[in-house]
């Protein structure tokens, strides 16, 4: 196969995604518990997450805007509370902050600038992290996210957005994720070439059907393949 460019998942492939979403749970009710106890108290961290999910379910128009959804949470949260003017902007600070205080795993970004030197990357998301903030957005040609587009992964219409952003047919590009499901499957039925980043060395799931183009314990793995398949 020949690759003339990248489209890149974020969460779980360049870093951990759990740990900061953990941590922006915490941060979040913690400033509750000082500034709106009565909030903190009817809406503990399990209690919120559970009124996300009731929200996720009941809002299927916003599957692809994880950041309008939690905004809705958070005004349901406080209107059960009696509080009908909740910060908004105040909370998605506090959330959006710890959410992108990652932390990129150590093979993460020494691949991704030996990548980039010779190929074009798109960062391909269905979440809300933030390139500018984490501060790597130096090295992606383009940002496409589910919130932007209106269609998430495996949707194929969110991978030929990011085909035709980057000027490269889908058959010339490779996905590179390590969701089998969202990242494998749906790049492949968009037509791209696929690289799974599988970390804990599973076995592919054969219900999905063939296996990916690449199976990599890491992005060291995909930059070394890179390298001995250049693009000229
Ligand atoms: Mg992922």
């Amino acid at each position: 196969m020949r690759i003339l460019a990248l489209t890149l998942d974020l969460d779980d492939t360049l870093w951990p995604v759990m740990p900061a979403l953990e941590r922006a749970d915490r941060e979040l009710d913690a400033y509750l518990r000082e500034h709106y106890p009565s909030v903190a108290h009817a809406w503990p961290i399990p209690a919120m997450r559970e009124l996300r999910a009731k929200v996720a379910l009941e809002r299927p128009d916003l599957a692809h805007d994880f950041t309008a959804q939690r905004h809705i949470t958070l005004q349901q949260a406080f209107a059960a509370c009696g509080i009908d003017d909740a910060p908004l902007d105040t909370l998605w600070g506090i959330y959006f902050t710890a959410r992108n205080s990652v932390e990129l795993y150590p093979d993460s970004l020494p691949a991704l600038e030996r990548i980039t030197t010779h190929w074009p990357v798109a960062s391909l998301t269905n979440g809300n992290a933030d390139l500018e903030q984490i501060g790597i957005r130096v090295h992606f040609a383009h940002h496409i996210c589910a919130r932007d587009t209106g269609s998430l992964k495996p949707d194929r219409r969110i991978f030929h957005l990011a085909a035709e952003q980057l000027g490269i047919a889908p058959g010339n590009i490779l996905h590179v994720g390590d969701d089998p499901e969202l990242d494998v499957v749906g790049a492949r039925n968009a037509g791209l070439r696929t690289a799974w980043i599988n970390r804990t060395g599973r076995h592919w799931p054969k219900a999905l059907g063939a296996a990916p183009d690449l199976d990599l314990r890491d992005m060291t793995a995909l930059a070394d393949w890179l390298d001995a398949h250049p693009p000229a």
